[in-house]
């Protein structure tokens, strides 16, 4: 995106907006409705219900598992710029009045990279989930696995894998909505194990990145390709929905879903 003083030019239309009219278009583009990027605070303020959002687990933080060197500064300054102490926020809240455990990932953190705290957060918000029977949604952006735990961050596939698997077993409804980019180890674990997996339109949703699949397989790829529209068209995603329409979508989500238990 292009920035100036007056405002922001769409990637996608290259029509010029002023900051305020994306903000009140809840980030998107008010001409073509480009989506951009959305960071957990603003996305809570947006879905939850007035002043209902609580979070928990908010204090854990990563330890450097493996020595990597620079890691720990790396996490200082992740935490400095996205104003979490790691990639994911996770609280109960309402929507309209019905009670849900939300997480939301950040995608300034570290690329919204998996290491053991975003994987054990996942976790407690899914057994909280099974253990209270409320319903869980996750709004994931990721760019995989945290390189700097090594082995600790492909442990939290498996980790969230058995929790969602809880959780299903407890009879209580799961969602996700994946935002852009969904990838890597997020996408092959619990971001694809709900029974409703909803998507942002125009996200980027995949494992390996289409530079690395045009490597391997040497064919250009269609337009499109790993977008929500074409993951919807192959089966991965169940809808897409926009921003505008999301609190209203969940909300009857919950209802559907509660009144069939
Ligand atoms: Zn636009």
């Amino acid at each position: 995106m292009a920035d100036n003083e007056t405002g922001k030019t769409c990637p996608k239309c290259g029509s010029l907006y002023d900051e305020k009219a994306v903000r009140d278009a809840l980030n998107t583009c008010p001409g073509c409705d480009w989506h951009y990027r959305m960071e957990p605070r603003e996305r809570i303020a947006y879905l939850a219900d007035k002043g209902s959002f609580l979070e928990f687990s908010g204090n854990l933080s990563s330890l450097n598992p493996i020595d990597l060197s620079g890691y720990e500064e790396k996490l200082s300054a992740a935490e400095v710029k996205a104003q979490m102490k790691d990639a994911v926020i996770t609280g109960t809240c309402t929507i309209e009045g019905k009670p849900l455990i939300l997480g939301v990932m950040s995608f300034q953190f570290m690329g919204g990279s998996m290491g053991s705290v975003v994987g054990e957060k996942v976790c407690r918000a899914l057994l909280k989930g099974a253990e209270e029977k409320k319903p869980v949604l996750i709004y994931t952006t990721s760019g995989g696995a945290r390189m700097q735990e090594g082995i600790f961050s492909l442990l939290q596939m498996a980790k969230t894998s058995s929790a969602a698997a809880e959780l299903s077993k407890a009879g209580v409804p799961y969602f996700i909505m994946l935002c852009d980019p969904t990838t890597g180890g997020v996408t092959a674990s619990f971001a694809m194990l709900a029974d409703v997996i909803m998507a942002e339109p125009g996200a980027l949703i995949g494992f390996a990145g289409p530079r690395v699949i045009e490597g391997t397989i040497r064919e250009s790829l269609p337009d499109g390709f790993q977008r929500a529209e074409f993951q919807l068209e192959k089966g991965f995603v169940d809808v897409i929905v926009k921003r505008n329409e999301q609190r209203q979508i969940i909300s009857s989500l919950i209802d559907l879903h509660r009144s069939k238990a």
